[in-house]
């Protein structure tokens, strides 16, 4: 079995993206939108700055207060848009209910939109043509499949997940370099019939452990994109969050040819496709 080392694929692919920055004639940098002070977004934004430091890309964090008004927000966007000194803008999801998320993220200039969610950059995804931006954990999954050298042209991909995040846009991703794309949900029926035909099993659900062995055949590529908080525990450093994935890893790992870990699988290679995505965007930018 080969664990797929999201930090092991990251820490190797980091050297071309700092030759890429150290070319630049302007340090890139990512404007970060947070809406409210949820405790997970706090967590990834934290993450992304510290990335942004080891890398040499700058950070910005513009905070709103959970009840502000969405003109307060897609004016401050347009404001970043113009400014030269900003490479690539995301907005921090999810957002407080009351507010119009498809408004705010399309207030981003596709050229900044890093995240890969505007309407204009998902158009390109779905009529595969290049120059957009791919979102951030679509294009880490790629990457990591193509680290490790497992290709997916011909393949039967599974993806159990259809959100606008992660599900949709990754399945699309994949039937656009060949795969033949299966997606799941929810109201899937005899899920488990499924997920065991594919060569590449990819979940984005965010149930622990919900991907039990009985969902998996022998010499499957799994490729767990969950995340789902399930304890704390004590450290030195303070609290730590024990993380789970969707799939059952300890009992799965012994019938797969290749399984992410969680952490350190998939998380980390978004955090880094973000930034190439950014780096691009500055590139672009002259
Ligand atoms: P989401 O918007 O809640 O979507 C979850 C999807 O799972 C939905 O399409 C839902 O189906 C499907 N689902 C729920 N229960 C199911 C079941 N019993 N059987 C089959 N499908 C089921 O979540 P998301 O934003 O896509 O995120 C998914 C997970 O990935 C979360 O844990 C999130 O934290 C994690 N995540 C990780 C990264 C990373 O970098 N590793 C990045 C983003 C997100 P319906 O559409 O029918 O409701």
């Amino acid at each position: 079995m080969i664990l797929l080392d999201g930090k092991k694929a990251r820490l190797s692919l980091c050297q071309k993206l700092r030759e890429k920055i150290a070319a630049l004639s302007l340090v890139p940098k990512l404007a970060i939108v947070q809406v409210g002070d949820l405790k997970e977004s706090a967590i990834y934004i934290h993450q992304k700055e510290l990335f942004g430091k080891e890398i040499g890309v700058a950070v910005s964090v513009t905070r709103f207060p959970s009840d502000v008004g969405e003109e307060l927000i897609v004016s401050e966007i347009i404001r970043m848009n113009a400014d030269e000194g900003v490479s690539g803008i995301i907005v921090q999801l999810p957002l407080p209910s009351h507010l119009d998320k498809n408004r705010i993220i399309n207030s981003i200039s596709p050229l900044k939109d890093v995240d890969g969610l505007t309407n204009a950059n998902l158009k390109l995804l779905w009529e595969n043509k290049n120059g957009g931006f791919l979102p951030a954990t679509t294009k880490g999954i790629l990457s990591l499949l193509e680290f490790y050298g497992i290709p997916v042209s011909g393949k039967k991909v599974v993806v159990v997940g259809r959100s606008s995040l992660v599900g949709k846009p990754t399945a699309l991703a994949l039937l656009n370099r060949d795969a033949t794309v299966t997606i799941c949900h929810s109201k899937t029926a005899r899920l488990e019939l499924l997920t065991r035909q594919a060569d590449v099993l990819i979940s984005a659900v965010g149930k622990p452990k919900f991907l039990t062995k009985d969902f998996i055949s022998a010499g499957q590529v799994v490729i767990d994109v969950g995340i789902s908080v399930v304890g704390t525990e004590k450290t030195e450093k303070g609290e730590k969050r024990i993380l789970s994935g969707d799939v059952d890893f300890e009992n799965v790992q012994k019938l797969v040819s290749a399984i992410t870990p969680v952490p350190g699988g998939v998380g980390p290679m978004t955090v880094f496709s973000l930034f190439e995505n950014v780096v691009t965007a500055s590139e672009k930018a002259g």
